[in-house]
């Protein structure tokens, strides 16, 4: 059998070496549009934007054990089309790859403002190049401005903060994160930017950008102007879904696939990691889950389905971000449960927050600096805990 595997990130290389690890010995061709082997994307807003000697890039795949592996691996290479009638697939060159099974892992790119820039300065961060380039003009000096305070633009935000320049928060939300986290734990997780000397305009609407070459500012909604030698634009991430808009493949926000990952109506094709629409077996509710674990975990289960093993049981999804030298560590969902637990602070340096669901079990959590508290929530979780035996008697549950 022959394996195509569009998309060199975490779930497609993952993929690839599972397949291997799994006894799978067909051919696996790999590809990926960028020139760069596959690295990991986590460390490029964080260990590679500190400020020291040039960090080594985290390497997802080598030469070396892309040989050993006997993986056929295409950089440079983009997918522009995709036919399933003819199994066939279609490159920017007008190659054509065909495949008897194959894997959706192409990911997300940052999503752009409405709003024209063209202006030299004005960055997103999901590329090593992005990341490359921001960390060069970190090196200038810059005072930084960061459109969205989400956990790229928090992790940005640190970085410039750990290298001791004016940065300014902007962040359309009242509350930084209250989508995910809900008004309360969202005002206590962001106060870690003021808490360590970082401006935070929240409520507020990017207009324009000041400049006519290189960009000098941001002009808000509300006729506020932040100046800014550098801005970080950091408001989410698009599917890379446009190179199959004719392939007749169910796309909506996302690529939808069952339990087993296949697309739905096109059993020879898993969609898995970021671009993947799916009911989570542990949450009920359909979504795309952008964390680096769940691509991960999808890799692998995808794998053991292949190669016909158990897949590995399903995860709540979980999510890790490192700003100012504080882990946050997210289990699970927490808007589709009520906050029913806090305890510390981020002034303290460790903080806990708790979510349950309509019978008062634990369904999500938000930690700071606790790793314990993860794997107690975890186990809990897997019990079917209650509350009490999670946090003690003494925390009153709301
Ligand atoms: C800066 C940054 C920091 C992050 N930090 C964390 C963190 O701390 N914790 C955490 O849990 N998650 C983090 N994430 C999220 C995590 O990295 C992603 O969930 C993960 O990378 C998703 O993997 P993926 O393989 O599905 O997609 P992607 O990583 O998006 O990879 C998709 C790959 O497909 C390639 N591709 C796209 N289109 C084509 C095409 N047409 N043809 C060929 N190739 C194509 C792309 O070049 C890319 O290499 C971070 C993400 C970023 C950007």
């Amino acid at each position: 059998m022959s394996f195509l595997i569009v998309g060199a990130s975490v779930a497609g290389t993952r993929t690839a070496i599972a397949l291997r690890q799994r006894g799978f010995a067909g051919h696996i061709a790999l590809l990926e549009s960028e020139e760069h082997w596959p690295y990991d994307k986590p460390p490029l807003s964080k260990d590679l934007l500190a400020d020291g000697p040039d960090p080594d890039v985290p390497r997802l795949l080598t030469p070396e054990l892309a040989a050993e592996l006997d993986l056929d691996v295409r950089l440079g290479v983009r997918a522009t089309g995709l036919d399933p009638a003819r199994r066939v697939l279609v490159t920017h060159t007008g190659e054509e790859f065909s495949y008897e099974r194959m894997v959706i892992a192409t990911g997300a790119h940052a999503r752009a403002l409405p709003v024209p820039s063209g202006l030299a300065g004005v960055h997103t961060l999901r590329t090593l190049d992005d990341a490359t380039a921001l960390r060069e003009a970190l090196a200038g000096r810059p005072r930084v401005a960061v459109v969205g305070a989400g956990f790229i633009g928090a992790e940005f935000a640190s970085a410039a903060r750990g290298r001791g320049l004016d940065v300014t928060l902007i962040e359309a939300l009242e509350v930084p994160m209250s989508q995910v986290l809900g008004d309360e734990v969202g005002r206590e997780i962001s106060s870690i930017h003021t808490l360590h000397g970082a401006g935070l305009v929240t409520g507020a609407r990017v207009e324009r950008f000041l400049g006519s070459e290189q960009v000098e500012g941001v002009v808000l909604a509300d006729g506020t102007e932040v100046p800014a030698d550098v801005v970080v634009v950091g408001v989410g991430a698009v599917p890379n879904t446009h190179w199959l808009a004719d392939s007749g493949l169910p796309i909506d926000g996302g690529v939808h696939c069952g339990d087993r990952f296949e697309v739905d109506g096109f059993p020879s094709i898993f969609a898995i990691g970021d671009l993947a629409l799916r009911r989570h077996p542990l949450l009920g509710v359909t979504a795309r889950i952008e964390h680096w674990t769940n691509a991960g975990e999808q890799a692998d289960a995808v794998a053991a389905i292949v190669t016909g093993a158990e897949p590995p049981s399903p995860q709540l999804p979980y999510v890790w971000s490192d700003q100012y030298g504080a882990r946050i560590q997210l289990v699970g969902r927490p808007s589709l449960g009520e906050l029913a637990h806090r305890e510390g602070s981020i002034a303290e340096g460790r903080f806990r927050a708790v979510y349950t669901d309509e019978n008062h079990k634990p369904i999500a959590q938000v930690s700071v600096n606790d790793a314990r508290a993860v794997a107690a929530f975890r186990k809990n979780h897997r019990r079917g805990g209650s509350l009490v035996d999670l946090v003690g008697e003494q925390t009153p549950a709301r």
